[in-house]
């Protein structure tokens, strides 16, 4: 993992999943934590042999490959750990996300793995957006929704970390319908993104930016993409089809591959996320018949 300078404050590693790292004097703030311990060892050695501080923790969501290391970090270091409303009570009962991803039933074994499920994460500071004054940090949180339910990115120094608010193209080639929970937010999102006065910016997954507008503007067109082709599939079904052949024809048509229970099922709420954007544009109908949900075009007027 790259450990990569951006000004005279902020940095990252640059891994499958980007930590962030902001210093003011004594105080060093991480943003994100990896996926699990063995990364948080190679960071915090790495900070250590740098003589930077650890001292905060900042959480965006709560989505395992993000947070899966801030347990050790706890155990190891006193961190002043600070986490958005709603996705703070996922980070101190981390069973919740294959819970939700299950439908709300007890998760099948399966379900409850590192990539889905991390130890639990100990939150002393819940936040909602705007500005917070905390130890030598000046931070502006800015909702960006979208991919999770209450994901935070934190401005700093002109530095955007923008967690999971967009992809690099190659994540969106690799993924095709990436992971979201709501369509219209991730592209109210992505509208917000490129509306912003910033140095540079730098995503979850992808590398640093100093003009991020090609990539936001390919994430904006990849959802209008994939919705496209989601009308299309519809209307070769007049009488509506089944969430399964829907699900089935996307996937066919994205050429995505589900390798477990546990892919599949992150797929399922991705794909639905588009329907509800249809259903509440009106421009798709869902019923219930035969005991199923049928979704159906709505002929534009
Ligand atoms: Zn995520």
């Amino acid at each position: 993992m790259e450990f990569i300078q951006i000004n005279h404050s902020c940095y990252y590693f640059n891994g499958p999943v980007n930590v962030g790292y902001v210093n003011e004097g004594e105080h060093g703030l991480l943003i994100d934590t990896g996926i699990d311990k063995q990364v948080m060892k190679k960071i915090i050695r790495k900070l250590e042999e740098l003589s930077l501080p650890i001292t905060h923790l900042f959480i965006t969501h709560a989505h395992a490959d993000h947070y899966g290391g801030a347990n050790y970090l706890q155990a190891s270091k006193r961190v002043y750990t600070i986490a958005p409303a709603v996705e703070e009570s996922i980070l101190q009962n981390p069973i919740l996300e294959p819970i939700y991803l299950s439908q709300g039933n007890r998760p099948l074994d399966e379900m409850r793995n590192k990539f889905l499920e991390a130890p639990p994460v100990r939150v002393d500071l819940v936040v909602t957006e705007g500005v917070i004054e905390l130890g030598q940090f000046n931070l502006e949180l800015i909702p960006l929704p979208g991919h999770s339910i209450n994901q935070l990115g934190v401005k700093v120094k002109r530095i955007l970390y923008a967690a999971d608010s967009y992809f690099s193209a190659e994540q969106l080639n690799k993924h095709r319908i990436p992971y979201i929970i709501d369509a219209d937010a991730t592209l109210a999102t992505l509208e917000k993104l490129l509306s912003m006065d910033v140095d540079g910016s730098i995503p979850g997954h992808g590398i640093y930016e100093e003009n991020p507008d090609q990539t936001l503007i390919t994430n904006y067109d990849h959802h209008v993409a994939i919705i496209e082709s989601m009308y299309e599939i519809l209307s070769m079904y007049e009488s509506g089809c089944s969430f399964e052949t829907f699900m089935s024809e996307m996937c066919r048509r994205w050429e995505v591959k589900l390798q477990s229970v546990s892919v599949w099922a992150l797929y399922r709420t991705a794909i639905n996320s588009y329907l509800l954007k249809g259903i509440e544009d009106k421009r798709i109908n869902v019923e219930i018949r035969d005991f199923s949900l049928y979704f159906t075009p709505i002929a534009e007027a």
